[in-house]
Formats: C-alpha cells, sequence, structure tokens
C-alpha cells in the first residue's frame, strides 16, 4: 500500500542539525525512522534569533501574568524577540499535516518545560510549554503536535501516525484538484477510522456529502475539512476500538466456521485485558479480508492506517 508522506516542522535538533547550546544534536531512533517517511523542514528557534552555536542556556519564567525567555548569564530578555521569530515562520507555514519538537526545551517544548518563579531559575513554577511551542499551538492546535518523549509512548505514538497520515492524504487530494467522486473516496476509506475516532462527526461529514449540490464543490469540500481535522482531536478509546474491530468482523460472519469466531471473540477480550496488542487482531482481519478477497476492507485505511514498518509490534 502506497502513503503520502507527511510534511512535517521538526525541531532541527532531532534532525540531524547541531544547533543544541553544547553544539550536539540529538538521536531519536523513532524520529530517524518516521522521518523517512515524510517531509520534513527543520527549525531551530534560539540559532533563528541569533543566540548561536554554542550558547549559554535560557529559561522560561513567569512574570505578571506572562512567560519570559531570559538567559540568566547574559541577563537577556529574549522574550519579544522569539515571538516575533515565531510569528513571521509560523505565518509563513502551510498545507502542514504536524510537528515533532523537541520535548522539555524552553523554545521547542510541547509540554514538560521547566518554567520558573524568577529569570534566574532558582524557584520551580510549573511545567509547560516553551515559548515557540506556544505558538505553534495557538496556530496549529488542531494538527498533531508532539515531542521525541511523547512519541515513546505507544498510545501516543500510534495517534499521531495515524492523524499525520491522514492529514497528508487529504491535503494530496485537495492539491490533486479533486472532484466530488473523490472525496466520496476518501470518504470511504476513512469510513472505520472515523467511526473509531468520532461517530457523530463521522455522520455529520456523510451528510455534508450527501447534501453536496452540483457546482457548489467547494462549499462542500471546505465544510468537509473543516469538520474532518476537528473529528481527529481526541485519542480514541480501547472500547471504541473494540466497536470497531466487532464492526468490521461482521463482514465476515457467514464465511468463518464457530472455532474461527470463538477464536475472535478471544482475542478481543485478551486486547480488552491489555494482553495482547491491537495490531494482532488488525492483522487476523486483514488475513481474512485477503482471504475471502474483500476490497472494500482492504481499502479501509483502519486496517492499514500507516506504513506498516512504523507500527509497535
Ligand atoms: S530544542 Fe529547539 S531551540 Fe533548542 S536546539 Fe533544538 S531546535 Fe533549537
Amino acid at each position: 500500500m502506497q502513503f503520502f508522506k507527511p510534511v512535517i516542522c521538526v525541531s532541527a535538533c532531532l534532525n540531524g542539525e547541531n544547533v543544541r547550546y553544547n553544539g550536539q544534536t540529538i538521536s531519536d531512533d523513532f524520529v530517524r525512522l518516521l522521518l523517512k517517511f515524510c517531509r520534513p523542514f527543520n527549525v531551530c528557534p534560539e540559532v533563528s534569533i541569533g543566540l548561536g552555536v554554542p550558547r549559554d542556556r535560557i529559561l522560561v519564567y513567569y512574570d505578571t501574568n506572562q512567560f519570559r525567555l531570559f538567559q540568566p548569564t547574559t541577563k537577556k530578555d529574549v522574550t519579544h524577540l522569539m515571538q516575533q521569530f515565531a510569528t513571521s515562520f509560523l505565518t509563513n507555514v502551510y498545507d502542514i499535516d504536524g510537528f515533532i519538537l523537541k520535548a522539555k526545551s524552553p523554545s521547542c517544548g510541547v509540554s514538560g518545560t521547566k518554567i520558573y518563579r524568577d529569570s534566574m531559575g532558582s524557584v520551580f513554577h510549573s511545567k509547560g510549554k516553551g515559548l515557540f511551542a506556544a505558538e505553534v499551538f495557538n496556530r496549529f492546535g488542531y494538527l498533531p503536535i508532539e515531542d521525541e518523549g511523547r512519541l515513546r509512548d505507544e498510545d501516543i505514538r500510534e495517534h499521531f501516525l495515524i492523524r499525520i497520515f491522514t492529514f497528508a492524504h487529504f491535503r494530496e487530494m485537495i492539491a490533486s484538484k479533486p472532484a466530488i467522486q473523490d472525496l466520496l473516496q476518501f470518504h470511504q476509506e476513512h469510513k472505520y477510522i472515523l467511526m473509531t475516532y468520532n461517530q457523530r462527526k463521522l455522520s455529520q461529514l456523510g451528510r455534508i456529502l450527501a447534501n453536496y449540490k452540483k457546482g457548489a464543490f467547494e462549499t462542500t469540500l471546505n465544510d468537509y475539512k473543516t469538520l474532518l481535522y476537528t473529528a481527529f482531536s481526541k485519542k480514541p478509546s480501547q472500547k471504541q476500538h473494540i466497536n470497531t474491530l466487532l464492526h468490521i468482523s461482521g463482514y465476515f460472519s457467514d464465511n468463518l466456521n464457530t472455532n474461527e469466531k470463538k477464536h475472535f471473540l478471544h482475542l478481543i477480550d485478551q486486547y480488552r485485558e491489555n494482553k495482547i496488542r491491537r495490531t494482532v487482531i488488525i492483522e487476523l482481519l486483514r488475513n481474512w479480508a485477503l482471504r475471502f478477497n474483500d476490497t472494500y476492507l482492504l481499502s479501509q485505511k483502519y486496517l492499514n492506517p500507516y506504513p506498516e514498518e512504523l507500527t509497535v509490534r
């Protein structure tokens, strides 16, 4: 199966550039592998605002309702410079499917950045976002935004992968100047992914397509696009996945013998008890789809949401 390459903005230090404060880079196995299947472009906000490499440490502190970015050794406040850079850089970012930013950084951190009560970093305040990352969330909150640390969690990783590959597919479809048939096909192929993420939005998206009027394709496409991104905002629960898996297995009920059906339900129980991963069941459903040559199910992205090499087994 072919996958469109997601366009991903990456912290430069995670993608081979020696731009960290100590002149080094970060090597993360999964990010390195993932980026082979993407179209990445790098950003280093600290180098971009002229802090240089190597550089003295900067930190975030909270002062009268504002997060400030400060370099204690030089007493330089670079808050404004960073905000200016973030605004101008992100204004020129479009047609993008997600971000992978460096964990805990005062500029790039997406959630675990240490925030202090004072500009010298002596008193801890809380954990939060780096200043550049905060602006990424402001502008692109509807897209997947993660750091390399959080992507080690299997569920977060899968949620991220499903979204970036779905959004890349949708973006490429739009770029190809689609007709209503292309949008209908996209919807059909993503039916079970959408059902897993958000049944209500699946129905709403279906209604948008059903109400399509000749000559008003742009409106239909825009309405569909807006709703599609919001449909993926929340990671689905195990229960939602089980519902989809059972639904798909229903396609084979006339062709399977009693032992095969029992085995399938046993696997569902094992998954429910966290004894096996969902990929085991998906593999079985894929095999049945091949065995019974079910082309509809074989086209379902739920059974093949992203390149196999990225699957956690
Ligand atoms: S974390 Fe961000 S600002 Fe720091 S070196 Fe990496 S890319 Fe540059």
